[in-house]
């Protein structure tokens, strides 16, 4: 069995990235910003064609090329960042319950 497969590079586009990740990251506000950054260090794809959407997490039609290398450096940056956010996180929300039952 080989990694091969895997360490491919991708052409995604924000909102397959968006899509695709976003579902781990929520509740960590930080980390919308860091995946655009991610998908904004791949290369453009010379096919994709400059579009004027407004929202890059809807546009399908610009898409970057992404080196299995970058996605593995930022997700160990990730994981290391929502480790520390987490354990933070989880003091801050002990005494605030804001009323809440
Ligand atoms: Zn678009």
């Amino acid at each position: 069995m080989t990694a091969q497969a895997d360490l491919q590079p991708r052409i995604v586009s924000f909102k397959e990235l968006h899509d695709k990740l976003f579902p781990l990251l929520q509740g960590y506000e930080w980390a919308e910003k860091e995946l655009h950054d991610l998908w904004k260090i791949g290369a453009p794809d010379p096919q994709s064609k400059p579009c004027k959407c407004k929202d890059p997490r809807t546009c399908k039609h610009q898409k970057r090329i992404l080196l299995p290398k970058q996605f593995q450096t930022w997700w160990k940056m990730i994981c290391d960042k929502q480790a520390f956010e987490l354990t933070a996180a989880q003091a801050l929300a002990l005494p605030t319950l804001k009323g809440k039952t």
